[in-house]
């Protein structure tokens, strides 16, 4: 089915394997924090690398799986099978840094992050500043060999994990004054301080605390590309994970229509298993057929990048499956909980979980409305016949 190969069988299978390791601690990380024990943590990290599933998506020059976007796909999508983010551990480093990098910066941060070593996290969004990335007040400002960083960073996610990161800024002085740039930052640096590090819905051992940068001095080397280059990174970045978002809700749907179906066929109720009564049926039926749709859109995305699609339509088509997996994971959540009936409202339910944890779907790495902008957009200026 969808044409997929015997290499990407082979490789999603791995995949699926490795997910399934992990599914029986998810109860016990929703209840701690959303840790997994350190040494099932430890094995599985390990298991990961042996199975060849860290990095899928940087080259293999750098130790990355150099596989296509749809292998990717096929991978993170099972990553979204299992809560509580229990399978981020299969990295995807960020393959827009590769052909910036410097070899230093390469040898420095990019290498130890694709063999798992190194954690990065991205420090973008201010309290002002979310969807309109332009309006950001963060600054930069060259002095001698170093420049000096100033702003405060919302929902730095994987802070508490990350050993360096990204921090964008626009430029004070010089010949580039008022655009964007990206810089790399050490953690811990002298000068970032955790302002607080709020609560959130789902139950992830991923923190996203609020960062003050008060006068951070970084070497120039750690500029990324050229000043001025800041915002043509977070636009490759969000092309990417607006796929790799879409692939995870895949996966959770799934998870959720396979758990869904199997509690209905063995609960009873007014005398017969629940999959028999006809309002039942109708949430199942429709839940599969958004799946099949969404995965249907999904795969031929990936496979119009892999076969060299204009990045302006790879752009159009990231955020019509985000779009659309993200807010259909979101209905099968909501169905699959009512279905699972007063146990679907327990934290140690499957459905429960997702469906507080698929919330964020819509709203990160763009939210629904911001991906309708940019459909919309590129609807009005390639036509419909040419994007799908
Ligand atoms: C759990 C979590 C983790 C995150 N991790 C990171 C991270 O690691 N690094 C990072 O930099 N950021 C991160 N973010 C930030 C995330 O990318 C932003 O929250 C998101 O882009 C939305 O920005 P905002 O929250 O400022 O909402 P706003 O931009 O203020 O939007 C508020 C509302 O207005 C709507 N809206 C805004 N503009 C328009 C428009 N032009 N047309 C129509 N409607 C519009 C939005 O859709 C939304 O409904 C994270 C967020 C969350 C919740």
């Amino acid at each position: 089915m969808y044409g997929l190969s015997k290499d990407d069988l082979e490789l999603q299978a791995r995949a699926r394997e490795f997910v399934d390791s992990l599914i029986p601690y998810e109860v016990e990380a929703e209840m701690n924090g959303g840790k997994l024990p350190d040494e099932v943590d430890r094995q599985s990290r390990s298991a990961a690398r042996a199975l060849g599933l860290m990095a899928t998506n940087m080259p293999v020059e750098l130790g990355g799986g150099g596989c296509t976007m749809l292998q990717q796909v096929l991978v993170q999508e099972q990553v979204g099978r299992v809560t509580n983010a229990l399978a981020w551990m299969l990295s995807t480093p960020p393959s827009w840094f590769a052909p910036v990098a410097t070899e230093y910066q390469i040898e420095r941060w990019l290498r130890p992050t694709v063999v798992g070593v190194s954690v990065e996290c991205y420090a973008i969004t201010e309290e002002g500043a979310g969807s309109d990335v332009d309006a950001i007040e963060a600054t930069a400002r060259r002095e001698g060999d170093e420049y000096v960083l100033d702003g405060v960073k919302w929902h730095v996610t994987s802070y508490n994990e990350a050993t360096w990161g990204f921090f964008q800024a626009k430029l004070t002085e010089g010949r580039n004054a008022g655009e964007h740039a990206m810089f790399i930052f050490d953690i811990p640096t002298p000068g970032v301080r955790v302002v607080r590090t709020p609560a959130y819905t789902h139950t992830i051992n991923h923190h996203h605390p609020i960062l003050a940068f008060e006068s951070v001095r970084v070497p120039a080397s750690h500029l990324v590309g050229e000043e001025g280059g800041g915002m043509a990174f977070a636009y490759e970045w969000f092309r990417f994970e607006r796929f790799m978002v879409a692939a995870r809700c895949l996966g959770a749907a799934e998870r959720l229509i396979e758990e869904a179906t199997s509690f209905a066929k063995q609960r009873v109720a007014s005398g017969r298993p629940i999959i028999e009564h006809q309002l039942i049926q109708a949430m199942l039926a429709d839940s599969l057929t958004e799946l099949f749709a969404a995965r249907s859109m999904l795969y031929a995305a990936a496979t119009a990048a892999d076969d060299g699609a204009d990045t302006k339509v790879q752009h159009a088509h990231a955020s019509m499956a985000k779009l659309y997996a993200s807010e259909m994971a979101g209905r099968v959540a909501d169905r699959a909980l009512q279905i699972f009936g007063g146990r679907g409202y327990m934290r140690e339910n499957v459905a429960e979980r997702f469906w507080r944890e698929l919330r964020v779907e819509r709203i990160w790495e763009g939210t629904s409305e911001i991906q309708r902008t940019i459909i919309s957009e590129q609807l009005a200026k390639r036509g419909a016949t040419n994007l799908v």
